[in-house]
């Protein structure tokens, strides 16, 4: 028996009564991870008809089908980190792995016959505004040309590895790859493996590759806080609950969420202290004193991305694997040389090298070029590091939206994400209902806003630990972070205002 899907919040519940709208839009999605589901999802179920998803890549999921490398599963709890309109009942265990999530998102897509609005292999190349016919021109990778109404770009944040700049980074003559860009035929059994970098990708990597390599070693440049996760699989009793009784399943989702929705973890010096004495005890593991000091970070705990991990520092007790803190002097066609600055260098020779070395991720919507009124450069109007109100407009960008865009990180992104969903087709909605062709953010209002916003990161102490992370912009700015909680968030964008805007 397959069971209807089971909806946390009702589609009339959150986005309103779908009443008139303007079916004749044209709406592009860029992306067809869960942001752009999401928008296929909402925009249908508001009466849009005229919705395209363009994804690069062959398949959806977005992050899930693009990294594939060992040991990748969720980091926030998985019955949480669902489609609110599609909660999962069949999640395995509390964090879920990323074959289980990539599945959910490709059955999704089946479940709401989502696959008809999607392209697959079609990259958007560029987008530009034109002021003669209020419209926008997409041209893709192969150089066709597509006219839209309005543009959402759910390109997500992780789209663009960062590799390390290390002399002689391309002369290594074996294997050499970075996580986010994973080889699933690669056998790493019996192979000297070198991992460079110690974070999110490194965390949940080392301990299966080193379940399997001769001799894996690790190159951390600076110690993380990495905290236990209470990871188990849901009973058969449980699983089957879930499964039969939607408002068991509810409950359990509810339950997570009245936790992660008002929290916000960084800002509370008693919680940042709790976390940091939390992962020194499981630090206290590694059984070798010179390299559990080695692990323990100096700056606080909150100061760089949060980590979960049960078996990372269990690992550091194998007696294959070598914690290496001597800085990269150079990568050679046969391994990697590390110096501490007396001049004896050492050479660490490998079959494979793995860059878990992260990603870049300042650049939201602008990894493409996209042109808005008057011909302004989004690159350009984000000259300072990129901003936008509520993290989905920015001015002088007609009708279009940015999902995940800045400073939107904060606990479990899909329902983030739905927020900004949700926020877009009750604009639209507005729109259609005022007879507005498009609206641009007020530049006085997005201002505001972000000055508001970044007073609020200011305040939060631990980032400004002089750590060096993925949430600053080259200008200092924090430009990835949200400094409330999900729940803030989903006030703030709960009723559109169209005030906020010009309007056409
Ligand atoms: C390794 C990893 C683990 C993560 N774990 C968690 C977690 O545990 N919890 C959490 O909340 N978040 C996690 N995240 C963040 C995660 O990215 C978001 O949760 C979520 O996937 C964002 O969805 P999205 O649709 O905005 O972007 P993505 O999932 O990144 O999807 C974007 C899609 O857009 C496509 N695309 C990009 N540019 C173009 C273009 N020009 N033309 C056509 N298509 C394009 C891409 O191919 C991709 O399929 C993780 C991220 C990474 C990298």
């Amino acid at each position: 028996m397959t069971l209807p899907p089971i909806v946390a919040t009702s589609f009339v519940e959150t986005v309103g009564e779908s009443g008139m709208v303007d079916d004749t839009r044209r709406i592009v999605v860029i992306g067809a991870g869960p942001g752009g589901i999401s928008s296929g999802y909402y925009l249908r179920e508001a009466g849009y008809t005229d919705i395209t998803l363009f994804e690069r890549a062959g398949e959806v999921g977005g992050t899930w089908q693009r990294n594939r490398y060992p040991g990748l599963a969720c980091d926030v709890w998985s019955h949480v980190y669902s489609f609110t309109w599609n909660l999962n009942p069949a999640w395995t265990r509390s964090y879920a792995s990323q074959p289980e999530i990539l599945e959910y998102m490709r059955q999704t897509v089946t479940d709401f016959d989502l696959w008809p609005h999607i392209r697959l292999d079609t990259g958007i190349a560029n987008c530009r505004w034109d002021d003669d016919t209020a419209q926008w021109v997409l041209t893709t990778d192969a150089g066709e040309h597509i006219e839209a109404d309005v543009v959402i770009s759910a390109q997500g944040m992780f789209g663009e590895l960062k590799y390390p700049d290390i002399e002689g980074r391309d002369s290594f003559a074996g294997v050499a790859l970075h996580t986010g860009a994973w080889d699933e035929h690669l056998d790493l059994t019996g192979k000297r493996v070198g991992v460079i970098g110690s974070a999110a990708s490194a965390v949940q990597s080392i301990p299966v590759i080193a379940q399997v390599a001769e001799q894996l070693t690790v190159f951390q440049r600076s110690p993380n806080w990495v905290l236990p996760k209470e990871d188990v699989a849901h009973t058969p009793e449980q699983l089957e609950a879930f499964r039969t009784d939607p408002s068991a399943l509810l409950e359990h989702h509810n339950g997570i969420m009245s936790g992660v929705g008002p929290a916000i973890p960084f800002t509370n010096p008693e919680s940042v202290k709790i976390a940091e004495w939390v992962a020194a005890c499981a630090i206290e593991v590694v059984e070798d004193p010179a390299v559990r000091k080695a692990l323990t970070p100096d700056t606080p705990w909150g100061c760089t991305r949060p980590l979960f991990s049960n078996d990372y520092y269990p690992t550091f007790n194998r007696d294959n694997v070598t914690l290496v803190t001597d800085a990269i002097v150079r990568i050679t066609p046969t391994g990697v040389v590390t110096g501490n600055g007396d001049g004896a260098d050492i050479e660490h020779e490998f079959d494979v090298i793995v860059f878990a070395t992260g990603y870049h991720v300042d650049k939201f919507a602008s990894r493409i070029p996209i042109t808005g009124r008057d011909g302004l450069a989004l690159e350009d109007a984000w000259d300072d590091g990129a901003q936008a109100y509520l993290g989905m407009t920015t001015a002088g960008f007609p009708n279009f939206f940015m999902l995940y865009g800045p400073n939107t990180n904060q606990g479990s992104l899909i329902p983030m994400i739905e927020y900004q969903v949700q926020y877009v087709t009750k604009l639209l909605q507005a729109m259609d209902a005022a007879g507005v062709g498009w609206v641009d953010v007020k530049r006085d209002v997005m201002d505001e806003y972000n000055a508001k916003l970044q007073d609020a990161l200011d305040g939060i102490e631990v980032w400004k630990g002089g750590c060096s992370h993925y949430y600053l912009a080259e200008s200092g700015r924090m430009v990835t972070q949200y400094p409330w909680s999900m729940w803030d968030f989903k006030a703030a964008v709960e009723t559109p205002n169209l005030d906020d805007f010009e309007l056409a």
